[in-house]
């Protein structure tokens, strides 16, 4: 637990990082377009508050909307004021500072909700490049003086930073969301992985301490696999695991709380959430069924495949999640030591 969190923590770091890269280049650029020699002017015109504020909405990232709008308005606040400092603050400075920070809050919240969509289409990428490059060209027009001109280059710019700082923070979050689903999925079978089982299995078992759902764990695991692999090769074998994988996962399609997973080499299991018990027997049974009408043809011949079953209901009892397990699983073992192809729930042969 406590190195996921260290790794979480590392990889958060290497993408402000990254991330900050991309903005300090064009501050740099930004400097030098404007032959800008003093710090002081360096940092006027450069927007180092700018800069600020897109730390946090890193930091923040999509959890704290709230205050990066508050920062948002504070800086553009301050922003619009400092650039246009040889006024006083009017009311009418005011008012246009005011639709200034409302335009700014709805792109920041558009430009958050859409930055995916902006990454991965290159006509958007393109219209943000666009904009970029205008922002740049009325930024550097010598019009500085006419104010709604350089307001609207300081919305420009900022909608251009935001959607920078998305696009390079968009494609963390997509490689990451690819790792998650890869770790997440059984690569075979393309069931639901092991990990994603220790998780749910772990998840499901408290919901049930908690009462807040009903729940029964099914675990299956196919028949004399290993003869399979003996006798056909390994490629058959793989074939099988598909084919029993498809055959489980047909007869689980209409419960609404089956999740079906990978556990292991030919072993599969049902985390099963608020189905009646007797529907978790009955599910059993249709999918031994399914399983027993699997013919697989081979340039050996043809066979078929058999599975045994075990089916344990939450009880009061099972203190642990492995006690809970264990106790699915020897009835599995249960039906593996009477004959195998058979279904055991609660202790007891139902098919035969
Ligand atoms: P039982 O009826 O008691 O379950 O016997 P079994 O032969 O099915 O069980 P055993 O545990 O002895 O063998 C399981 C075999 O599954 C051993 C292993 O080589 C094979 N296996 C595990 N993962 C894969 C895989 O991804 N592909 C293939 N082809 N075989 C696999
Ligand atoms: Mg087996
Ligand atoms: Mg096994």
């Amino acid at each position: 637990m406590a190195a996921a969190f260290q790794t979480k923590k590392y990889e958060k770091f290497l993408h402000i990082i990254r991330s900050l890269v991309p903005l300090f280049s064009i501050f740099m650029l930004q400097s030098y377009l404007l032959s800008i020699d003093s710090y002081a002017q360096w940092l006027t015109e450069c927007n180092l508050q700018v800069l600020l504020w897109f730390y946090f909405l890193l930091m923040l990232n999509e959890r704290g909307q709230v205050y990066i709008l508050i920062l948002v308005a504070t800086i553009f606040f301050i922003d619009f004021n400092f650039n246009s400092g040889h006024h006083d603050i009017t009311s009418l400075n005011l008012v246009i500072a005011l639709i200034g920070l409302l335009v700014v809050a709805g792109s920041a919240y558009v430009i958050q909700k859409f930055s995916k969509v902006i990454i991965e289409n290159k006509i958007l990428f393109v219209i943000a490049m666009v904009v970029f490059a205008t922002a740049w060209g009325l930024l550097i027009l010598p019009s500085q003086e006419l104010d709604l001109l350089f307001f609207i280059a300081l919305i420009c710019k900022l909608i251009v930073y935001m959607t920078c700082i998305h696009m390079v923070n968009s494609v963390g979050r997509i490689q990451y969301e690819a790792l998650i689903e890869r770790i997440n999925t059984d690569f075979l079978t393309q069931l639901s992985s092991r990990t994603a089982f220790e998780k749910s299995f772990d998840q499901s078992f408290k919901a049930a301490q908690n009462k807040t759902i009903q729940l029964a764990f099914i675990i299956l695991d196919i028949d004399n696999f290993k003869l399979v692999n003996d006798t056909y090769g390994h490629l058959i074998g793989d074939a099988v695991l598909k084919e029993v994988a498809h055959a489980i996962s047909e007869n689980i399609t209409h419960y609404k709380g089956a999740e079906l997973f990978r556990i292991g080499g030919e072993e599969f299991g049902i985390i099963l959430a608020n189905t009646d018990y007797n529907e978790a027997q009955k599910m059993s049974l249709n999918i031994l069924n399914a399983v027993n009408k699997l013919s697989v043809n081979t340039e050996k011949g043809t066979f078929g495949v058999t599975i045994s079953i075990g089916v344990a209901e939450w009880l009061d009892k099972d203190k642990t999640k492995e006690i809970f397990y264990n106790r699915a699983e020897s009835y599995l073992y249960f039906a593996k030591n009477n004959g195998k192809n058979a279904v055991t729930v609660d202790g007891v042969i139902v098919n035969r």
